[in-house]
């Protein structure tokens, strides 16, 4: 069993390890470079938050009314999905500085921020697990973004983090210039959970970005199939152009 149960203390222990590695190699900002902080706070100012009083109650496609088209025509398996902000600019430059860079102690901050949107739901989790990464891009990169996230939120907000409850069994294509038909059928069975770890929890899935609804929906499809009760979804980021197709 790999879960972790109310550790807030790692959580200090934790954020004073990042102060201490800080110290030894000052960082540099990821939005605009500047020595001595990860992301300055000019950079953070540029990140606005997306207004959830005017995004789609269950996608959070921004400015979508209560319903988006992409959600009225298939509403996504998991029952609610919650975005910070706007995939572009400074947090698109900072995730990509955490995927590819191998900037790791970015993930705590940028983590806060899904810290924040976390406190503003009322959702009642007990359970917190990433989205698997493909065997083929966990073995390019070494570490699966997402689950650093993770793991972040889980120790911050006190909820146990169960990586292990939510695999892959079926590599994918990139959804990048698939239709939301395509998209789907891309994803669909890629995802299994395990029914011992899951079974009548309110499950919250994390991920860096969603480019598209039908990854999350797919893995939210194989926890509730599992028989996890709700299913949430949490991003740093969200596309907004291709939800349209
Ligand atoms: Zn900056
Ligand atoms: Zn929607």
């Amino acid at each position: 069993m790999h879960t972790l149960t109310k550790t807030p203390p790692w959580f200090a222990i934790q954020q004073f390890f990042w102060i201490a590695v800080d110290w030894l190699y000052p960082p540099s900002c990821a939005g605009c470079g500047k020595n001595g902080v990860r992301l300055c706070s000019s950079c953070l100012q540029q990140i606005t938050p997306i207004d959830h009083h005017n995004s789609c109650s269950h996608c959070d496609l921004p400015e979508a009314g209560q319903l988006c088209p992409d959600c009225q025509s298939q509403l996504p398996v998991f029952d609610q999905l919650r975005s910070y902000s706007i995939y572009e600019g400074v947090l698109r430059q900072s995730i990509h500085q955490l995927k590819y860079n191998n900037d790791l102690p970015l993930a705590d901050t940028l983590c806060r921020m899904l810290i924040s949107l976390f406190n503003q739901q009322n959702w009642k989790v007990d359970l917190i697990c990433p989205v698997p990464l493909s065997l083929q891009r966990l073995r390019q990169r070494g570490y699966n973004q997402s689950a650093l996230l993770a793991q972040i939120l889980a120790w911050a907000v006190a909820i146990p983090y169960n990586g292990k409850a939510l695999m892959r069994v079926r590599e994918t294509l990139s959804q990048v210039g698939l239709n939301a038909e395509q998209r789907r059928a891309n994803v669909k069975g890629a995802f299994w959970a395990d029914p011992r770890l899951v079974k009548d929890k309110t499950v919250l899935i994390v991920d860096d970005i969603a480019t598209t609804s039908a990854t999350l929906s797919a893995c939210a499809e194989a926890l509730k199939t599992a028989g996890a009760g709700e299913v949430y979804a949490i991003t740093l980021a969200r596309t907004v152009h291709i939800n349209s197709s």
